[in-house]
């Protein structure tokens, strides 16, 4: 039995987090949900988006799945997906773009994985309005950690088998705050000589991402490019409806779709649930829970490979919930056939 905090978030959070466990719950792993809230949802109730029980309870579990939370955006308050990384010091975030078959792509065989720095750069918070006309953020990058980013990334380099890491910067412009996310990149590089790695200006590795995105493996990010660069591959790989992530801390996870709260969609039962259905897949891994891990991507494949119970985002009609049932009942086949 494994206890695992769960904040279903707002906008369509609720309402994927309800199909999730669903699938979830068909593989047959114990999990002690401890549901807490966080999001735009609940400030009237709590007066703030980010109750101090949320972080207590991961911090206690070391695991959650977690839902999309709404930022607006200009004034208002700070993004509550960005307090949560900072508060839990969930320095890294690990975003695979894998091709699923049946997902209508303009290239097959795309398997990349984003790992992007979570914790500073223009994400940093430091900004201000300097005058009626004139704003400022600051982009801050620190030798820590970007160095323990890039450790992040080559060590799972080495867990998962891939042969390359590429840097991906703009350090010819910002030379002080990239030149030392480099710097940093390349310090790490030396200690795993069988890992290939080679570094590339962020701008360059759009256009050869949309052109060859073959030739990338691994891709090492600042904060601000690292998310530009994976929804830009989460398009590659059929959209964010099937784009999962987690955010890692020394001792902490929290997985996550890489998509917000898409709040025109909140209620309509219409989204994607495969994107958090295969953050639960990293979830399980994570849990050393490795056959449900397979069996739950397993039968996501199976799903959207025949097509039927699919949401409209991949040509179908189905239900958010309709197309979690699918996956769940294809997993209850794979797991039985285990047994
Ligand atoms: P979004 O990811 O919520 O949605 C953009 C569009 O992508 C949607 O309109 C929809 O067309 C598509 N989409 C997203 N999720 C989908 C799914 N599961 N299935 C099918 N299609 C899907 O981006 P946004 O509209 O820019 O952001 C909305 C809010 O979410 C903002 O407040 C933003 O700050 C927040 N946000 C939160 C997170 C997070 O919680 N980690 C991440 C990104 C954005």
């Amino acid at each position: 039995m494994y206890n695992v905090t769960l904040i279903p978030g707002d906008g369509v959070g609720p309402e994927l987090t309800e199909a999730t466990l669903t699938a979830i719950e068909a593989t047959g792993v114990k999990i002690n949900w401890e549901t807490v809230k966080a999001g735009a949802d609940i400030i009237e109730e709590y007066g703030t988006p980010l109750p101090q029980e949320v972080l207590d309870s991961v911090r206690k579990n070391k695991v959650a799945l977690k839902g999309p939370l709404t930022t607006p955006i200009g004034t208002g308050f700070r993004s509550v997906n960005v307090a949560l990384r900072r508060e839990l010091d969930l320095y890294s975030c690990l975003r695979p773009a894998k091709t699923i078959k049946g997902v209508k792509t303009r290239f097959d065989n795309i398997d990349l994985v984003i790992v992007r720095e979570n914790t500073e750069d223009l994400y940093a918070g430091i900004e201000r309005q300097v005058d009626k006309d004139t704003a400022e953020t600051i982009k801050r990058n620190t030798r820590g950690a970007s160095e323990r980013i890039a450790k992040f990334a080559f060590d799972y380099a080495v867990k998962e088998g891939r042969k390359k890491v590429t840097a991906v910067t703009k350090a010819n412009i910002c030379k002080f705050s990239d030149g030392l996310f480099l710097e940093a990149s390349r310090t790490i590089a030396q200690n795993y000589p069988q890992i290939e790695y080679e570094e590339r200006l962020v701008d360059n590795m759009c256009m050869q991402l949309v052109q060859k995105p073959e030739l990338y493996d691994v891709l090492l990010l600042p904060n601000l490019y690292g998310d530009i660069v994976s929804d830009l591959a989460a398009g590659l790989v059929g959209g964010l409806g099937v784009a999962p992530g987690a955010n890692f801390g020394d001792d902490i996870a929290v997985f996550e779709a890489v998509h917000g709260s898409a709040p025109k969609y909140k209620g309509l039962n219409k989204v994607n649930p495969t994107a958090l259905i295969l953050s639960a897949v990293l979830m399980f891994k994570h849990l050393g829970e490795q056959k449900a891990s397979e069996n739950l991507y397993n039968a996501v494949v199976k799903v959207i490979g025949e097509g039927k119970k699919v949401t409209y985002d991949l040509g179908g009609s189905a239900s958010t919930m309709e197309m979690g049932q699918a996956i769940a009942e294809e997993v209850k086949k794979l797991t039985l056939a285990y047994n």
